[in-house]
């Protein structure tokens, strides 16, 4: 009885009862692996006398006195008995899982150019940048780009250039273009004025600004 009142108040605002059962009890285990024993643990701590006052006062006080980010601890009934509190360091709980590393991939920017033009091509419909102008590029992917592969994915055969490279930084990877520059014609570019390249997609601009002005 007492913890389906518990469990039907708490289903409201849990993330207050879970930060004080995180730091009452020092529980290591990080958030979000952690909300099953943070649960069990308010659960186990009901009493079966009004039990919805009692999950009430525990809500309040982790809205008002064991604050995410400074706890009122001198102010705080439970001070005597909370773990969190013993270790000197309350606020860090709970633990929260270490967002995994942004995966970093490499490709090649081929920046064509043609007088004042430069060439684009249209990316596939679908995927990142689906459908947009964009500089040719080789694939991205996890290892960096010799020479020898760099050259096989141009769009035209042309006397490549080394020009730098640039990064870039997606919601999910981060991005690696190594840029090779060459005059030359190719089928399937648009050729577009470099007064007009503003309109590109910023990894693209980036790369065709850093290009264009890096010596070959
Ligand atoms: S003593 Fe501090 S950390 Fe522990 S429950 Fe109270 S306010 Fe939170």
């Amino acid at each position: 009885m007492a913890a389906i009142a518990f469990d039907e108040a708490t289903n409201v605002v849990d993330g207050n009862v879970e930060r004080v059962m995180a730091r009452l009890f020092a529980v290591e285990t990080p958030l979000p692996a952690a909300k099953p024993e943070l649960k069990a643990l308010a659960a186990a701590l009901v009493r079966d006398e009004r039990p919805g006052d009692w999950a009430q006062a525990l809500m309040d006080l982790g809205a008002t006195v064991c604050r995410p980010k400074s706890p009122l601890c001198d102010r705080c009934p439970l001070a005597s008995a909370c773990a969190g509190l013993a270790t000197g360091a309350p606020e860090t709980y709970p633990r929260k899982t270490a967002k995994a590393a942004r995966p970093h991939r490499h490709g090649v920017a081929y920046i064509l150019t043609r007088g004042d033009e430069v060439g684009l091509m249209r990316r596939p419909p679908k995927g990142l940048l689906g459908g947009m102008l964009g500089l040719p590029t080789s694939d991205w992917r996890d290892a960096p780009w010799s020479d020898a592969e760099a050259l096989a994915q141009a769009p035209a055969q042309a006397d490549w250039r080394s020009a730098g490279e640039v990064e870039h930084v997606f919601t999910h990877f981060s991005l690696t273009l190594r840029l090779l520059r060459a005059d030359g014609e190719a089928e399937g570019v648009i050729w577009t004025a470099r007064r007009d390249l503003d309109a590109l997609p910023s990894v693209f601009l980036k790369a065709a600004r850093a290009g264009l002005s890096n010596l070959l």
